[in-house]
């Protein structure tokens, strides 16, 4: 027997080996059987077979999984804990199972992440705090604890407010430098937009330098990765079929892009999202397919000859152009969504490496997730924290001058835990780099 909405034997393959448990986020910060994967696959067994209810203790176990897919990625059975997460999430979001403080703190994100012009609402009367020395002052002063573990969070990890986050002034169509090699459209992402504004112009930058024009649907909202990462079915629907039609509208496009791959693996999965909504089977398929992460769109495209001669070497922080003999060390972030959930590891690291004298380092766990995923890092905080002071440290222990992200929820995560290391590193996006290097080129006479 099943439970209702898990697929058909989908626990089956688990032979009970623990090989998933070392990579397993969840597992390394609490370290308890029924915190790892092993051991939520036991539980829904024992749901399944009568012996066990999914109560609010047992709810519990499956909050604390991050949703990383590491597990996944380490299982030599194949297991697909991807489904089965997915699938067990809509049923820990019965009232029953959470505190009325939970219930509400979880609308209230709900209510602000997906939607920008509230969450810049919100966001604007921030901007005389964000990243000043008051910020920084109350953030010392412990006075946001007052507040309860959750909002304390948030506060952490409100980065400074660009002026650009609060306009959406980007042109419907940036053209293709020289010919052009392809019709592309560009998913912003709603946290991205407001919380990094710059990587999506970097985006748009590199794209439009190599010959890609890129459209970019004015009435685009949020791809639902936030709602869909914990279970909201219905809003995801909404959100993603509301997507689909904004890009539907600009006419015939060769790939959806996207440069935030938390965003990235919620769009490839449009067409199970859609698979019920009434008319939208087809459609959320047909717009799955043509997903790409901009990493993998661009290597696979290869970058053109006119960008890849104006990539110059970049400078170490005491402004001495990188060299054969002092190359700069960059720490590479795989972000989850994008390793294990979209199995994307070589294409942006070698796409930096075009970048002269620019060296990829390795974190020691590159594969352990950071604590960001989705809004896990508000909703289980303290575990979260551990994971980001985790990451933190090993991408700084590389040695490495600055690390690099490809999914704006593990930068944010990241930078704020950074602050915390001796020496920490600027975090950057790996098209952020391949902008910059390029502007050099482009700029010297
Ligand atoms: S999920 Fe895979 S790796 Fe983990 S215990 Fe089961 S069979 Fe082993
Ligand atoms: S998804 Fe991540 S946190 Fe959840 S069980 Fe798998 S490895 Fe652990």
């Amino acid at each position: 027997m099943t439970l209702p909405g898990l697929p058909e034997g989908v626990t089956d393959p688990c032979v009970h080996c623990g090989f998933c448990l070392p990579s397993c986020a969840s597992y390394r910060v609490l370290g308890t059987e029924m915190d790892s994967p092993r051991g939520r696959i036991h539980a829904l067994k024992a749901i399944e077979a009568g012996e066990l209810q999914l109560d609010v203790t047992v709810a519990q176990h499956f909050d604390s999984c991050l949703g990383c897919l590491a597990c996944v990625t380490a299982c030599p059975s194949g297991v697909r804990y991807d489904q089965l997460i997915e699938a067990t999430r809509p049923k820990l979001n019965a009232p029953e199972l959470r505190t009325p403080v939970q219930r509400a703190f979880r609308r209230l994100l709900f209510a602000l992440l997906p939607y920008p012009q509230r969450l810049r609402a919100v966001l604007r009367p921030l901007r005389a705090y964000a990243g000043t020395p008051l910020q920084a002052l109350v953030r010392r002063s412990g006075f946001t604890r007052l507040f309860g573990p959750q909002l304390e969070a948030m506060e952490r990890l409100l980065p400074p407010l660009a002026p650009e986050a609060f306009r959406d002034d980007f042109p419907q169509v940036v053209p293709a430098v020289g010919e052009r090699r392809a019709r592309v459209g560009l998913v912003l992402g709603c946290v991205q937009r407001l919380f990094d504004p710059a990587v999506n112009r970097a985006a748009l930058e590199v794209l439009s330098a190599n010959g890609i024009e890129v459209v970019i649907p004015q009435q685009q909202g949020c791809c639902g990765a936030a709602t869909h990462h914990q279970g909201e079915l219905r809003q995801t629907r909404e959100l993603a079929s509301a997507l689909v039609k904004s890009f539907e509208a600009v006419g015939p496009l060769d790939a959806v892009l996207v440069a935030a791959s938390g965003c990235g693996h919620t769009l490839k999965h449009y067409g199970s999202i859609l698979a019920e909504e009434p008319g939208w089977a087809e459609r959320g398929s047909r717009f799955a397919t043509q997903v790409q992460d901009a990493h993998e769109f661009l290597s696979r495209l290869g970058l053109s000859e006119a960008f890849q001669v104006r990539l110059a070497p970049l400078s170490h922080a005491d402004g001495t152009a990188a060299s054969a003999e002092r190359p700069l060390a960059v720490a590479y972030h795989d972000a989850c969504h994008m390793l294990h959930g979209q199995g994307i590891r070589e294409q942006p690291r070698q796409l930096l490496r075009q970048i002269p004298h620019l060296r990829v380092k390795e974190a020691v766990e590159a594969g352990v997730c950071c604590g960001s995923a989705g809004i896990y890092n508000l909703v289980q905080p303290m575990e979260a924290a551990e994971l980001g002071r985790i990451k933190a440290a090993d991408l700084a222990g590389t040695g490495a001058a600055l690390a690099v992200s490809a999914n704006i929820g593990c930068t944010l995560q990241i930078r704020q835990h950074m602050a915390g290391q001796e020496q920490p590193l600027p975090v950057l996006h790996p098209l952020e780099l391949l902008q910059r290097s390029w502007q050099a080129g482009t700029s010297e006479p």
